[in-house]
């Protein structure tokens, strides 16, 4: 059981309302509670957190990171680019499949303060035998396992598919295809990830249905979702138009600041942030979920729309009902926060700078009404 908290005098940032107002935010035994009824019953046992100064948002949620550490030659520790950077929630998109998950659940969501939900595979091997894990079609997983997995697992959120060159080889569409029975199937979503063709988009984009997600929806590669001229592909108009979603998977070569810019001019969609963070981009470009919003502020989108996009928008992407809302009686995943000045240029994937006097800096996290993190 959690604690009672109330946390006093903070920015609060409402993702269902998209309002910021001061306010306390209450939580009596792990969950949101109204400040009177915390007070009523908690009493002496009250712990208060001074937030004056500061941002309190729902727990962030990054939506694709990689952090199976020492298994793929990737992987990062997830509390690292987790509660310690106030994402409360990470969503592991791919690195395990159907014969690693178990090692994945034990060595990883089972030893992290971090909450971990996985997009699962669509190769046995996730990303544990080298990154070109649908090359080999007697690799993929089958529906019988797919049913055992999904319904032993409830951190497994969804299906990976990463529909890229380097990954399928010779396989072209056909691991998608099979995804698509497999999610038939199994009632998930699929997240797919995009990148050099073949595959090419106007083979993908038709077989995603509503609630899948496109991951690296704004890279700068030649063959992208929109064309220098800032026209989207009819197929992936369509694909909004279904209920697919945009993802942002900043990742070391798959955000771009122009691609961004024209579909924010030209398109009006919501979308999800997050980082596709691992070891090698940790550093340089990514940086985190945080720096990753920065640069989406300093592309004109506003501090809500930014929260947003990690918070009530993800959690409905993921169909989770606890996360990314201040909603009473939900679980107390807080993220508090600083806007801080900074004079660091934010580069995105393509060496491309941007100048933001303002970054978001990480200050309390709370996992189930417990303090996580604090600076
Ligand atoms: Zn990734």
């Amino acid at each position: 059981m959690g604690g009672s908290i109330i946390i006093q005098d903070g920015l609060v940032i409402d993702p269902e309302t998209a309002t910021i107002e001061k306010k306390d935010v209450g939580i009596l035994n792990g969950v949101f509670a109204p400040i009177e009824e915390v007070r009523n019953l908690a009493g002496d046992m009250i712990k208060y957190i001074d937030a004056s100064g500061y941002y309190i948002a729902p727990g962030f949620i990054d939506l694709h990171a990689h952090i199976f550490k020492e298994y793929t030659d990737l992987g990062i520790e997830a509390d690292l680019v987790g509660v310690k950077q106030g994402v409360t929630t990470i969503v592991d998109a791919g690195s395990s499949g159907y014969d690693n998950y178990h090692l994945f659940k034990e060595t990883i969501i089972e030893k992290s303060q971090t909450e971990i939900l996985s997009f699962l595979n669509i190769s046995r091997n996730g990303l544990c035998n080298g990154l070109s894990e649908l090359a080999n079609l007697e690799d993929l997983m089958t529906l019988e396992e797919g049913i055992e997995i999904f319904h032993q697992e409830g951190s497994v959120v969804g299906l990976k598919a990463r529909m890229s060159k380097s990954v399928v080889k010779d396989s072209g569409i056909k691991p998608l295809e099979h995804a698509r029975n497999l999610a038939n199937e199994l009632q998930v979503p699929i997240m797919v990830h995009i990148g050099n063709p073949p595959p090419n988009l106007q083979e993908i984009f038709p077989l995603l249905q509503e609630g899948d997600i496109v991951t690296h929806a704004f890279h700068g590669k030649k063959h992208g979702v929109i064309n220098e001229t800032g026209d989207m592909l009819p197929e992936a108009v369509d694909a909004l138009n279904r209920g697919v979603r945009f993802d942002v998977g900043h990742g070391t070569s798959s955000f771009s600041y122009k691609k961004m810019k024209m579909m924010k001019e030209h398109y009006d969609f919501s979308f999800t942030i997050s980082t596709d963070i691992y070891n090698r981009n940790y550093l340089h470009p990514v940086g985190s979920l945080m720096i990753t919003m920065t640069k989406l502020l300093a592309l004109g989108y506003s501090l809500t729309e930014v929260v947003k996009a990690v918070t009530i928008q993800a959690a409905e992407t993921l169909n989770l009902v606890e996360q990314g809302t201040f909603r009473q009686g939900t679980r107390a995943d807080v993220t508090i926060f600083g806007l801080e000045e900074n004079d660091t240029p934010l580069i995105d994937s393509e060496g491309e700078e941007l100048v933001y006097d303002q970054v978001l800096k990480p200050y309390i996290t709370l996992r189930n009404g417990k303090v996580a993190y604090m600076k």
